[in-house]
């Protein structure tokens, strides 16, 4: 396996230890057979999976959690990274039950954290976000599903596109324009039942690494007025600051995906032989080798010093948690791409983990903000 020496660094507890290492154990035991052909049934069965290991407890917030930190960010990214590195399907699970009810962990009431918290951890509820729509993907402020207040209700009209475990969730927290200011000020939060009357899974998306993903309609959906998530209007800074807390876990499932691709060249390299002598013994191949350790390894860092950042030091980490992201979904890319390379005519072959790799990772540089749009974020930070 690649180097795991970050685990000794000083972001990390002991606690954060121990799990990586139960974790590993956990993940080499039940994951080794992942059915890609049925996803909604895979990912059913590893949301079960994961509750009755218990990993689901670290995706939402505990009961008795300090309010200013309610998710343990370093958990959540060792978790992401070794499921990712095991199987991209266990981390998509995993991520999205974190995602999902992400803003109910930080922004929900006591009621409804009681009402769908517990059931995210025990697998009995699938959770999903429901942010982006056809003609609002990076300009978040666009979006035009308005949710109208009607009595104790909201009537909910619009269209919601790539949702993550849409046709499977149970529930979905979506953004809607409640108006009370133009553009990003005038967005609220809501959690929805998925068997809402009015809420209807309009197509189902394929991509390139499959997953539950689908169009939602909401026409004249009814939702109560007690599952608005934060104040009336405060919708753009409760997508934010969830964004914030799983943007850099993104950055955390690339890493393990690059450092699985890392362990995989590691072992085809020294194995095939190639002109007499294993293909490791190229200057080239070790150039190759180098550059992907080095990438890996500034991607942990980064990773770790957001996740670092958000448990011990500051309720917003806008700037750390985009460095992360950018960093680690890019040099993934480019480690990924460096693996194929290695693998040859193997490397593009269906079957093979780094061509499964190859596919996986390319949508983490567009969701939860493209790569252009951490730019943005970090040079606004940096400008000041
Ligand atoms: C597999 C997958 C899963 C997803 N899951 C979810 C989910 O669960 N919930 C959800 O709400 N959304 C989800 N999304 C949607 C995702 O967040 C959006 O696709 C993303 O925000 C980009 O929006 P867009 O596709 O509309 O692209 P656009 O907004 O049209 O942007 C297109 C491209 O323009 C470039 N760009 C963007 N902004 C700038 C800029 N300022 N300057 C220069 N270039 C720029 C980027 O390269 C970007 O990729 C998912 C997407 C994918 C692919």
């Amino acid at each position: 396996m690649a180097d795991r020496s970050f685990l000794d660094w000083p972001f990390l507890d002991d606690h954060h230890r121990r799990l990586a290492a139960e974790l590993e154990e956990w993940a080499a035991r039940e994951l080794h057979t992942i059915d890609h052909d049925d996803v909604d049934g895979t990912c059913r069965e590893l949301v079960r999976r994961l509750a009755t290991g218990g990993w689901l407890t670290h995706a939402t917030a505990r009961p008795d959690a300090d309010p200013a930190h309610p998710l343990d960010v370093r958990a959540l990214c060792l978790i992401r990274e070794t499921l990712a590195r095991h199987s991209g399907l266990a981390d998509f699970a995993f991520a999205m039950q974190g995602l999902g009810s992400g803003a109910i962990s930080l922004f929900g009431d006591a009621a409804l954290r009681e009402e769908y918290l517990p059931a995210v951890r025990a697998g009995r509820k699938i959770a999903a976000f429901a942010l982006s729509e056809p003609e609002a993907g990076s300009d978040v402020a666009a979006l035009a599903t308005s949710a109208v207040p009607d009595g104790d209700h909201y009537v909910l009209n619009g269209i919601k596109t790539w949702i993550s475990n849409g046709g499977i969730a149970d529930f979905y927290t979506v953004f809607a324009r409640t108006g009370e200011a133009p553009g990003a000020r005038g967005l609220s939060a809501f959690v929805v039942d998925a068997a809402t009357p009015g809420l209807a899974i309009s197509e189902r998306i394929r991509v390139i690494a499959p997953h539950p993903l689908a169009t939602i309609t909401f026409n004249n959906c009814r939702v109560p007025r007690s599952h608005m998530l934060g104040a009336s209007g405060a919708g753009f800074k409760v997508a934010m600051a969830t964004l914030d807390v799983f943007r850099a876990t993104v950055g955390a499932a690339a890493l393990g995906f690059a450092r699985r691709a890392l362990d995989e060249t590691l072992r085809h390299t020294m194995q095939r032989k190639l002109f007499g002598a294993p293909l490791a013994d190229l200057q080239m191949t070790q150039a190759k080798i180098a550059d992907m350790a080095l990438a890996i390894d500034a991607s942990a860092l980064l990773v770790y010093r957001a996740a670092w950042t958000r448990d011990c030091v500051a309720s917003r980490v806008t700037r750390e948690a985009a460095m992360a992201k950018l960093h680690a979904t890019e040099a993934a890319q480019q480690v990924i791409d460096q693996a194929v390379q290695l693998f040859g005519g193997r490397g593009v072959t269906h079957g093979e983990k780094v061509e499964e790799l190859y596919r996986e990772i390319r949508a983490l540089r567009i969701y939860e903000g493209a790569s252009e749009v951490q730019r943005l974020v970090i040079a606004r930070q940096t400008l000041g």
